[in-house]
């Protein structure tokens, strides 16, 4: 028996606008889809918190014993500046402007994403594939939609016809927008590129001569359009109708809306009954945007090497402080929301910490049973972690309470709590215990201090011999002192 089969789950679908329980296609199975990042440059940190929203959902429906297959792909080729139709290649405009080739930056900024991800403790996806390890996929179901009469091919490019597609399925129902409106809302780019109509996206580009990022096809030199690759490889690894998509809350349109319309054009059917869209992350109120000047990389919060936040914070504290906001709704970070968050943080962290030494008794004060259901209770109200994290510190609460002597808990409580909490904090929110090595190396820090002082003690009372023995034994530790304007400090 898994736990699954006791947990009704509903989610919030952006397709139909209304939370819905979810039933997966094939019973303890879940195959879910996720858009990844365009590796030209440094993970952003909105795009940390969609992909940390869905490794929350894939830890829980793992932890419920489901066997979910996690497609999150990387995106290489084919995603043009400005999401634009026309254009250059992102990556390849990053290769040009560092000279590069372009695989040296999908590698660089691949590894980068990876070690982010890490530090964030995601779990890997079961599948990561690339757009430029799917061009033949991506080739086939472009001859399949030329075939089904939903594309035209004109001078070496190919186009989705929107408007034929719209007779007979409904272009926009994902976003919510009527082709008529697009339609009205478009000025008239006479001659504007090969298109019939402006609502028409591409589903292969020709190259051209200076593009360096092309692949040979039945149209000519080429790459496929950015919207392509999901399909390709969604179809591939997950079926043609699978449990779930989700992505960013800006890819709904067009990006989203021009799978559903060549999933659908291919396959007449709907290719996803769930689609699920994380919000975004602002900063002090604003939209993060580098050319502004309000943005930082998820790097320069861990080290603290940044002009925004007035310390570091731990990569395992900002996945607490993301966890704090439910995934559909804007997040703003700020100095003071992290500062506050993270005592949030080490007092939860304390409270687990005690749990195995609390003093156990012949009564509960509290209902554990009763406790634990609200804790799934939350998660399954559409993964409403900020009411999990309220409920686990009705817990701390009481451990607190039974550590004053105030409340008791009998042995067999002691271990559900202890077992359930650590099911909720580690597996679930995926959150990591570091705050031991931190007080660790406060400690460590203290005594250093502490022996700086001794050796200014004895330097001032002209006790060479002890002030040397102090600094040479620090140094044979590997921790050096350096004697400054300001006074010592130290380095390890
Ligand atoms: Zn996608």
């Amino acid at each position: 028996m898994q736990l699954f089969e006791n947990q009704e789950i509903r989610v919030y679908n952006s397709l139909t606008g209304k939370k819905e329980v979810f039933k997966p296609i094939n019973e303890g199975y879940i195959g879910m889809y996720v858009c990844g990042p365009t590796v030209y440059s440094n993970v952003h940190l909105g795009n940390c918190r969609t992909f940390m929203s869905f490794d929350m959902i894939f830890r829980y429906f793992r932890h419920l014993g489901f066997k979910v297959r996690y497609v999150r792909n990387i995106t290489d080729a084919g995603h043009l500046v400005d999401d634009a139709e026309d254009g250059e290649d992102k990556i390849a405009k990053k290769a040009r402007l560092e000279k590069l080739e372009p695989m040296e930056v999908v590698q660089r900024y691949t590894v980068d994403f990876h070690n982010i991800l890490e530090k964030f403790n995601f779990l890997p996806p079961s599948i990561e594939p690339t757009a430029t390890g799917h061009i033949i996929e991506q080739i086939e179901i472009i001859k399949d939609i030329l075939e089904k009469g939903f594309a035209y091919e004109t001078n070496g490019s190919v186009y989705f016809d929107v408007a034929k597609f719209n007779k007979e399925h409904e272009y926009g129902k994902l976003s919510g927008r009527k082709l008529e409106d697009m339609i009205a809302n478009t000025r008239n780019l006479a001659a504007q590129d090969d298109k019939h109509n402006p609502q028409d996206f591409a589903l292969w580009k020709k190259a051209e001569p200076q593009h360096i990022m092309r692949w040979p096809s039945p149209w000519g030199d080429g790459f496929p359009g950015w919207h392509l690759e999901c399909t390709a490889m969604s179809t591939k690894y997950l079926g043609e109708t699978f449990d779930i998509h989700g992505g960013g809350m800006d890819l709904k349109f067009p990006h989203h809306e021009c799978e559903i319309a060549q999933a659908e054009a291919c396959n007449g059917k709907s290719p996803v009954n769930y689609w699920l869209h994380a919000n975004m992350l602002t900063l002090n109120g604003r939209k993060m945007a580098k050319s502004t000047g309000n943005s930082i990389l998820p790097g320069e919060i861990f080290s603290g090497e940044n002009e925004i936040l007035s310390k570091p914070f731990s990569p395992s504290m900002v996945r607490f402080f993301m966890m704090q906001a439910h995934y559909t709704s804007i997040l703003d970070i700020s100095n003071e929301a992290l500062l506050a968050s993270e005592k949030g943080f080490n007092k939860l962290m304390e409270a687990i910490s005690s749990l195995k030494s609390l003093n156990t008794g012949k009564t509960t004060n509290f209902n554990i049973a009763d406790w634990k259901s609200s804790c799934y209770a939350a998660m399954n109200d559409d993964f409403n972690t900020p009411i999990l994290i309220a409920t686990l510190f009705d817990a701390v609460k009481h451990i607190n309470l039974i550590k004053e002597g105030t409340e008791t808990i009998t042995e067999e409580d002691r271990t559900e709590l202890e077992n359930t909490i650590h099911n909720f904090v580690y597996d679930v929110l995926g959150l990591e215990n570091k705050s031991s090595s931190d007080a660790d190396s406060e400690k460590l820090g203290g005594v250093v201090e502490l022996l700086i002082e001794l050796r200014k003690s004895a330097r001032e009372n002209k006790d060479f011999a002890t002030s040397d023995k102090i600094r040479d034994q620090l140094a044979s530790l590997g921790i050096q002192l350096k004697d400054g304007k300001e006074g010592t400090t130290y380095s390890l």
